[in-house]
């Protein structure tokens, strides 16, 4: 048997995952009797190697998910050379002092969830000249140890990221705590975005994907699907 390392061996597995996982939301999207190609999948590269993402670059896949900017920085700038139209989607929580980083680095940034943040960001926005797609991330949950806005004060925040920061917010997106049912949450976050008119729905991983689609995600974020189970993180 080849050693699931080997790059050809990755490169092999995660084309037909891709493959299959293509599949599964084209399925899912007929389901919900919603139009094909209304969902994007975005391929969360989080802890493993370059060479995993770069297979998933030659099989065709764009969109990209890594939750910390310092992997992201080791790992994408290369990748991007080989494909200049990929889109790197910032998924995990983000430091004020990072955002500089995430400005440069990200074409969307899913997880802004707090003023202080917002108006980090802003800054640097105005300074670069760059304008990554923002995200809110909402606390579906109201989980007091989670990242996110709580969703009784999401309105008011979306409506500061715009007036207040001239954010380029376009959408929300959630973590369901892990023991719940991910479907109250998903219907929550397409609320909250129905009522403050914003389209992207960034909802839904490996385990719930397909409920999220029916639920109205516009982006689903899969990373043990597509790379298998996640390494450990080197030093
Ligand atoms: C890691 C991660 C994912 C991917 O999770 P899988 O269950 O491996 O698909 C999605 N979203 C966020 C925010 C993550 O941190």
């Amino acid at each position: 048997m080849q050693a699931p390392e080997t790059v050809a061996g990755v490169a092999v597995d995660v084309a037909a995952r891709l493959a299959a996982i293509g599949g599964r939301i084209a399925a899912a999207e007929a389901a919900a009797g919603r139009k094909p190609g209304s969902v994007a999948l975005v391929a969360v590269a989080k802890t493993h190697p370059a060479a995993a993402a770069r297979a998933a670059i030659d099989a065709g896949q764009r969109a990209f998910g890594e939750n910390r900017v310092q992997e992201a920085k080791a790992k994408w700038p290369a990748l991007r050379e080989a494909a200049p139209d990929l889109a790197l989607h910032l998924i995990g929580p983000l430091q004020t002092n990072k955002a500089r980083d995430a400005v440069a680095l990200f074409d969307v940034i899913e997880t802004v969830d707090r003023p202080k943040l917002a108006a980090a960001l802003a800054r640097e926005m105005d300074r670069s000249g760059r304008r990554p797609s923002c995200l809110v991330e909402i606390n579906t949950g109201a989980e007091a140890q989670k990242a996110g806005i709580h969703p009784a004060g999401a309105d008011d925040f979306i409506a500061a990221c715009r007036a207040t920061y001239g954010l380029p917010v376009d959408g929300l997106m959630c973590i369901p705590p892990a023991d719940d049912e991910p479907a109250l949450h998903f219907a929550l976050l397409a609320e909250i975005a129905r009522r403050n008119g914003l389209a992207r729905l960034s909802m839904g991983m490996t385990a719930d994907f397909e409920t999220a689609i029916q639920l109205g995600a516009t982006h689903v974020r899969l990373g043990t699907a597509i790379f298998g189970p996640r390494r450990a993180r080197g030093g």
